[in-house]
């Protein structure tokens, strides 16, 4: 048996009611034309001040890592891998090979995954994510460079802003203070 739809009634056309719709938008219009709510980023003139909790980077403490592969393994983008580095061993004073993480940010999705599996709290993010490569191959990592925090270009040159809801004109952009809003 074909299934049954209920037939939906159409209002009649009111001529009154189209004009009234049409005089709203064309109101709608005029108020965001005498007051525009921008919120297009003038980025590097302005860039979005990130919170302090917010999954960007992620740079590795070296002195804290024991190399147990935690997060190599449960990173489900393959853009973490071991390293073997030659060092002394403190107790014995001979070399020996210690593994430490590595990052292709190429394939990072920033899950937090890593950092949060790290049982020595060796990873953390930093509330950047807007740092520029001239190729692929520099977002290939090396021990070295995981230690180091990368700089956003914006920060410094341009002015901090947020994204706020406002009732009336729902998204709006503000100035916020460099160093302030957590
Ligand atoms: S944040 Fe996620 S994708 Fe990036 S390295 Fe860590 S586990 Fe892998
Ligand atoms: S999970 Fe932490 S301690 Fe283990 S290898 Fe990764 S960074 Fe080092």
């Amino acid at each position: 048996m074909p299934p049954r739809f209920a037939e939906k009634k159409v209002p009649p056309y009111s001529f009154a009611k189209a004009v009234g719709s049409n005089l709203s938008l064309l109101a709608l219009g005029l108020k965001y034309f005498v007051n525009p709510n921008r919120i297009t980023l003038d980025y590097p003139k302005e860039y979005i001040k990130l919170r302090d909790t917010y999954r960007g980077f992620i740079i590795l403490k070296k002195a804290k890592c024991i190399g147990c592969e935690s997060c190599a393994r449960i990173c489900p983008a393959a853009a973490m891998k071991m390293i073997k580095l030659q060092i002394k061993d403190p107790k014995t004073g001979k070399p020996k090979l210690k593994k430490y993480p590595v990052i292709n940010y190429q394939r990072c999705i920033f899950c937090g995954y890593c950092v949060d599996v790290c049982p020595v709290e060796a990873l953390y993010h930093i509330p950047v994510h807007d740092v520029v490569y001239m190729n692929l191959e520099e977002m290939k990592w090396n021990l070295e460079q995981f230690q180091v925090e990368p700089k956003s270009p914006a920060v410094g040159e341009g002015a901090p802003v947020r994204y706020v809801f406002d009732p009336e004109r729902g998204l709006v952009k503000v100035r916020v203070e460099e160093g302030g809003g957590k």
